[in-house]
């Protein structure tokens, strides 16, 4: 009877070993493999909506152009083939634009490192987004466990309020500082919620980690809202805050 009741024991605990084993697994797996969105048979150049969006940008006062202020610089990601869906949604136009009431933030920003860090300057990878490019992003993510990284192309991010910015940091000889994931990386390690395990791992270095720290220690000070999954993207306001106070791009 010991003897059963001990084997008992032993099966248990085994299947428990085998089921947390198997839970660890398979969250590592979803959150640190590197995924990468199929690329797209046929890479397309959205250039009639982008040349629609810039004409709407630039006659909306409310939306203030941003690409040659002093102190930034534009690689807009989504204005080339090299991003995660593969397509050249605004047409190779380096042109960004963002809210007048996140514009105040901006300056800080740039005041910031003007002042502590001269010569740096900021990479916009993307700012406000039309909801075209929305549903494109959303599209090449659909059916995959990554879908909910990227918000929905009907109701929108706050990319689409003009409202968050995806930047990074190029130091005074013009090389972007070393952030561990590229803009728009799915790693878990490409936000903070994902850095400690990193380290541990050795997927990131304590320098990455401590670039993405500068890069946010700036733009908190300057009342930028940081997402944890995202080292690049910040949010002038909440996302509630924004939603009710400010009306979604029609296009
Ligand atoms: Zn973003």
């Amino acid at each position: 009877m010991r003897i059963v009741i001990a084997r008992n024991e032993v099966t248990k605990q085994s299947i428990l070993l085998a089921v947390a084993f198997f839970a660890v697994f398979s969250f590592a797996h979803k959150t640190d493999s590197l995924f990468v969105p199929p690329r797209p048979e046929k890479p397309l150049r959205y250039c009639e909506a982008a040349e629609k969006w810039i004409e709407y940008a630039t006659h909306n006062p409310k939306l203030v152009e941003i690409t040659d202020m002093e102190g930034i610089r534009m690689d807009l990601r989504y204005a080339t083939f090299n991003n995660v869906t593969g397509h050249d949604m605004y047409c190779g136009i380096q042109r960004a634009f963002i809210h007048k009431d996140g514009l105040p933030k901006l300056k800080r920003v740039l005041s910031i490192i003007a002042k502590e860090l001269p010569g740096y300057s900021l990479v916009i990878f993307d700012a406000a987004r039309p909801m075209y490019a929305q549903a494109v992003l959303k599209q090449s993510v659909a059916g995959t466990p990554y879908s909910h990284f990227v918000s929905s192309g009907k109701t929108g991010g706050l990319h689409n309020y003009g409202l968050a910015l995806d930047l990074g940091l190029a130091d005074s000889t013009g090389n972007l500082l070393d952030m561990g994931a590229d803009f728009d990386s799915f790693e878990r390690c490409a936000g903070i919620v994902g850095e400690a395990d990193a380290l541990k791992s050795g997927r990131l270095t304590q320098q990455q980690i401590d670039n993405r720290n500068l890069l946010r220690k700036i733009m908190k000070r300057a009342g930028w809202v940081m997402l944890p999954s995202e080292w690049w993207h910040f949010n002038a306001f909440t996302r509630a805050y924004t939603k009710e106070h400010y009306p979604l791009f029609p296009m």
